[in-house]
């Protein structure tokens, strides 16, 4: 029997002591608060938060140009052109990408243009290559100071217009808006290199307990080693924050204190283990004296024993504080419905809910004691039906952390059910979208 189980089974008798998900979420939350701005360099910040808008300074693109490889016509001149009466053209010069031509567009004449180039004033429109005989003129060694226009273009074809992307003074991207690949392209297309940001939170990770080991360590008989700090310092770079291992504090009140002293830099702190009901209090007692903490039951599974509040530092801030289960499995469920919320929150977002999907079940879900279960799942499409489908990922034990490493969501049993079956449709939180998912 897991520490957990004992937990389960002894310590909590009286239920309505339980509090809901949400009020604990709420007041979780209500112990952050936004980071202020920062100014960082164009490729750190996919996935960061704008701490301002962002205005155009100039027309993009900045002069009409072309479209096409090709001639920049009057559109009149060869109103009348088709393949079996083209109009002959005087070539009356050549302008490349990047050069800026120094005359208007005389009437009657043509001038070759690349993909890009600013088109001379006077230009009604670009006729691609292939609507000349510039091949043929070429193939037979002509020196291209005339061009034959086989094709009438409509007036305006293949010019780009300046500002047709975006206009001077108009908003490129928006404060509070999530920078994704093609904000990151708009911003170097305005010549910036720095972006104003929300800053990411710096999240300090302690684990606690006096059987953790650390990876590299010589295994000693009764120890384990340290899993969770790794979990839960992927977790947070996955979701946009600096993680910070500080170390494993050892069951003493001394021990916790050193490690939290090493803490007092991040904006959130992290620890995991020693908040169950039946431990012995040393994180409880300790983190009660440097500050306000909230240790409570919540009606999940796992993840049931949850403390919450604010550290305070020398110099009087407080800094949130989450004190995540022990057990592998409930630090992952802990993390996604409570820590990832509080760090997308401090980095500025405002959507902090996960994608869900709806899928059917292949095996049950057990409801005993009327928690809200976040079951390990493998979600997959059924090709023949285009449905969800969830199987379990393994053994629900809080422990089994490969079942949550096999899962890529976490299919949810509400307070209110006994018991999802096989066949009943459940709401997944999705984890990963795999590329089978897509
Ligand atoms: P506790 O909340 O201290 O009773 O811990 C609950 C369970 O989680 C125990 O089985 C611990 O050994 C385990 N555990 C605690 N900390 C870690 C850790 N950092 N990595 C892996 N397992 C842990
Ligand atoms: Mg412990």
């Amino acid at each position: 029997m897991t520490a957990h189980t004992h937990h389960d089974d002894h310590v909590h008798a009286d239920e309505d002591d339980m509090i809901s998900i949400e009020e604990a979420l709420e007041r979780v939350l209500s112990y952050t608060s936004v980071l202020p701005g920062e100014s960082r360099p164009l490729l750190e910040s996919l996935g960061g938060v704008l701490a301002e808008d962002i205005i155009a300074g100039f027309d993009i693109p900045p002069l009409p140009n072309s479209g096409m490889d090709g001639y920049a016509v009057h559109a009149d001149d060869v109103a009348g052109a088709t393949e079996a009466t083209p109009i002959e053209l005087p070539v009356l010069g050549e302008v490349a990408a990047g050069a800026v031509p120094s005359a208007p567009l005389a009437p009657g004449g043509a001038i070759r243009i690349m993909t890009g180039a600013p088109v001379p004033a006077g230009s009604g429109a670009v006729v691609p290559f292939e609507d000349t005989d510039e091949m043929e003129r070429r193939s037979a060694g002509d020196d291209l100071k005339k061009i034959n226009v086989r094709r009438a273009p409509r007036p305006g074809a293949n010019i780009r217009l300046a500002g047709e992307d975006i206009g001077a003074g108009s908003k490129v991207l928006s404060r509070g808006m999530t920078l994704r690949p093609c904000d990151i392209g708009l911003a170097a297309s305005l010549g910036l290199t720095h972006l104003p940001l929300i800053r990411k939170p710096v999240v300090a990770i302690i684990s606690t307990g006096d059987e953790i080991m650390e990876p590299g360590e010589e295994r000693r008989p009764g120890a384990i080693y340290n899993s969770n700090a790794y979990t839960i310092a992927s977790f947070v770079a996955r979701h946009g924050g600096t993680p910070r291992i500080i170390g494993t504090a050892r069951d003493t009140e001394a021990s916790l204190n050193e490690m939290l002293d090493r803490a007092m830099e991040a904006d959130l702190v992290l620890t995991s283990a020693g908040v169950s009901r039946g431990d012995y209090d040393v994180v409880k007692d300790v983190l009660a004296s440097r500050g306000h903490i909230v240790n409570r039951s919540v009606r999940i599974k796992p993840a049931r024993p949850l403390a919450f509040g604010a550290l305070k530092t020398a110099d009087g801030r407080d800094i949130p504080h989450i004190g995540l289960p022990g057990n592998p499995v409930a630090v992952v469920v802990a993390f996604e419905v409570f820590a990832r919320p509080a760090i997308l929150a401090m980095a500025g977002h405002t959507s902090l809910e996960k994608p869900v999907v709806e899928a059917v079940l292949e095996d049950p879900i057990r409801n005993p004691d009327h928690r809200r279960v976040f079951a390990r799942v493998e979600v997959y499409i059924d090709r023949e039906t285009g449905d969800y489908r969830a199987r379990l990922s393994g053994s629900q034990g809080s422990g089994v952390l490969t079942a949550a490493a096999a899962a890529n969501g976490l299919a949810i049993c509400p307070e209110d059910s006994d018991g999802l079956k096989p066949g009943d449709v459940a709401t997944v939180q999705m984890l990963d979208w795999s590329e089978q998912m897509l």
